[in-house]
């Protein structure tokens, strides 16, 4: 059997069992079993695949049926150009998160400077802005140890040195420092979906830890928290930057200029959505 034939099957199971992406599924699966990336697949879609790959693929697809995520399945997902090792204790990076990305790049207007990326998972926004900003310092938390097990083995392999990883619910590894530091940005991407939202009965976010998903019964209560807490940890003129469902900008705008910040504005995402927003802490 060929790889063309294999994939015009399997995109066709995908479909049936109601994937939004069935081919794209498909073919990442497969490029993951024989080894070889897609524009290969679009090349060579004559030739025979070997017995264990059929079978290795079957199973694959088989568990992608069930609706397990892609991500996980191949354990890795492109984020920012980097590739990142995923694994169920952590969120898949989204695209949309690169919105927030953007913002800190802009932002990072010193040839040196600090940031801290809160609820980090695979360490995907931390990575992506030390990847970017060589001479800066970069600190990703999460509460999970696996998910900072999970963003070292991604610093690691990406050969990024300019970032550092640990344990810290929300802020509590920096409160008890004496020498209290702190950031010149500080950025989240904290969970923020309502604890009744039928979103997250669809698609890939079933399999993924609730615990990155879900902020009490508005999924506003982590952002609020943020807004309350942060403010003591960043620099004279320091910016906090956070992800938001694209109903909670306005939510968000006012817990912050109501905390005090500056120059509060809300960006959108590649899909228009209003999806981070941020504030100057400009203090005196
Ligand atoms: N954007 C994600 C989703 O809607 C949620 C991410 C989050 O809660 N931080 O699936």
């Amino acid at each position: 059997m060929t790889l063309d034939v294999l994939l015009a099957e399997a995109t066709a199971r995908l479909t049936q069992t109601g994937s939004a992406t069935p081919r794209l599924d498909a073919e990442v699966l497969l490029c993951h079993v024989i080894g070889r990336d897609r524009t290969w697949l679009y090349t060579w879609g004559d030739r025979d695949v070997e017995r264990w790959q059929r079978a290795r693929f079957a199973a694959l697809v088989a568990a992608r049926a069930q609706g397990e995520p892609v991500a996980y399945l191949i354990g890795v997902r492109e984020f920012w150009g980097l590739a990142l090792m995923t694994s169920p204790d952590t969120l898949i990076p989204r695209p949309d998160t690169e919105t927030l990305v953007e913002a800190a790049l802009a932002h990072a207007s010193t040839p040196s400077g600090t940031l801290l990326d809160l609820g980090t998972g695979t360490g995907a926004i931390a990575l992506a802005f030390a990847s970017e900003r060589p001479n800066w310092h970069v600190v990703g938390v999460d509460v999970r140890p696996e998910a900072v097990t999970l963003a070292k083995r991604n610093a690691q392999a990406l050969r990024i040195s300019n970032v550092c990883f640990e344990r810290s619910d929300w802020f509590s590894a920096f409160v008890s420092q004496v020498n209290t530091p702190t950031f010149d940005i500080i950025v989240s991407n904290p969970p923020y979906i309502a604890a009744d939202d039928p979103h997250l009965k669809l698609g890939d976010v079933r399999f993924e830890p609730r615990s990155a998903l879900v902020a009490g019964s508005e999924g506003m209560a982590d952002l609020l928290h943020l807004v309350a807490s942060a403010r003591q940890f960043l620099a004279v003129s320091g910016w906090l930057m956070l992800e938001h469902g694209h109903t909670q900008a306005s939510g968000v705008r006012a817990a912050l200029s109501q905390a005090g910040y500056n120059n509060v504005e809300s960006l959108r995402d590649l899909a228009g959505h209003e999806r981070v927003t941020l504030g100057c802490s400009n203090k005196p």
